[in-house]
């Protein structure tokens, strides 16, 4: 059986460090401070969504953002009643109506969006809180940045929508060339003059994810929605945050393979010399091997052999209870084998921990918060 370890002190450490991180601004004009609202979409990054709420709940945050509607129903379902921000929109009638009724914050990025959500608001007569997407470049939900007609118009025709926030997101935050995310942020702010202009409030204004907190500190705005700097698995650099989550699991197998000897899958990898190998039951299916997880040192290079892709050269690394071991033969689905060799301390059924991308982590393994 294997667990996936949080360490309680380590996140909270990481919400501390966020929360303080938030207040580098001070007030605004009218004294707020910068809200952090927490992205615990896709289970909450794999930490279990609803004990990595709580525990963020214990430590002051006080608004959520999720993905999908099942997210949303399944926060309410375990009695959670903060703020909760459903970031993509939704057009069907029974899904908007269901959300309304569970006190969701919906999102609206076009026109059909917004008509199909006041038609459910007229019909139930319930007031609902929304927020305004705006597409600054991302090329997914939204209304285009460039045709703020399009909300004008949309919100004259929808009078009963009244607008708690506007929001935008990043495609390259965490990119080394900054142009872009500030080509979005100014083309976000472009959207919010005209806004002003025309008289129509937008409520909080919220625009930067965790690469853009931790690298652009003037674009906290009103909210700032914050997913992966939590688990301490941000892109580019970690920021000074602790890593959330390791596998326990323990070894399956070890033996010792002579020579010239095949391992895995599509017969990719031969012993070089005698081997000693362990055997441990995590593999794609863990979110190992899928992206990252493991650190490849050399390039892997696919060179077609007929039909079949041959991995040359890989030289792929797992953290094991600290310590880095090369990853032998293709990764399956539930199995990996290790080179172990010279090492006389590790034993067979011995608990492990290992380095992993919590993400991809399948939800039937227990999460152990402790
Ligand atoms: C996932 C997501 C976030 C959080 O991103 P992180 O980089 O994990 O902080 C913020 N906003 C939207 C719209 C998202 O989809």
């Amino acid at each position: 059986m294997k667990t996936l370890l949080i360490s309680k002190k380590d996140l909270s450490y990481n919400i501390e460090k966020i929360k303080q991180m938030a207040r580098r601004n001070g007030p605004d004009d009218n004294g707020n401070m910068v809200k952090i609202i927490a992205v615990v979409k896709g289970n909450a990054y794999g930490l279990g969504l609803i004990e990595f709420t709580q525990t963020l709940i214990q430590h002051g945050i006080d608004f959520f953002a999720v993905a999908s509607p099942e997210e949303a129903i399944e926060l309410r379902k375990a009695g959670i009643e903060k703020e909760i921000l459903l970031l993509s929109p939704v057009c069907i009638e029974t899904e908007i109506e269901m959300l309304l009724e569970n006190n969701i914050i919906l999102t609206i990025g076009s026109k059909e969006s917004a008509t199909m959500l006041e038609k459910v608001v007229e019909k139930k007569k319930i007031q609902p809180k929304v927020h305004l997407k705006i597409d600054t470049g991302f090329g997914r939900y939204g209304f285009l940045y460039n045709k703020p007609e399009e909300i004008l118009k949309t919100l004259k025709e929808c009078p009963h929508l009244e607008i708690h926030g506007m929001f935008s997101h990043f495609s390259e935050s965490f990119s080394k060339n900054k142009k872009w995310t500030e080509e979005q942020f100014n083309r976000f702010l472009s959207v919010v003059e005209v806004l002003k202009l025309n008289e129509i409030s937008y409520g909080m204004l919220h625009i930067s994810n965790s690469s853009a907190f931790l690298r652009y500190p003037t674009m906290d705005l009103n909210a700032v929605r914050i997913g992966s700097a939590f688990t301490g698995r941000t892109i580019g650099g970690n920021f000074g945050f602790k890593k959330i989550g390791t596998l326990k699991t323990n070894i399956a197998e070890i033996k010792i393979l002579p020579k010239g000897y095949n391992i895995g899958y599509g017969n990719t990898y031969q012993t070089k010399k005698e081997t000693k190998i362990a055997v441990l039951p995590i593999g794609h299916s863990d979110g190992f091997g899928i992206d990252g997880t493991e650190q490849k040192f050399k390039m892997i290079s696919k060179i077609k052999a007929g039909i079949k892709n041959v991995i040359k050269n890989q030289n792929t690394k797992v953290e094991m209870n600290g310590k880095m071991y090369s990853v032998l033969g293709q990764i399956g689905m539930y199995h990996t084998v290790i080179d172990i060799t010279g090492n006389e301390n590790l034993k067979v059924g011995q608990e492990v921990e290992l380095e992993v991308r919590t993400v991809y982590i399948d939800n039937r393994i227990k999460r152990q918060y402790q």
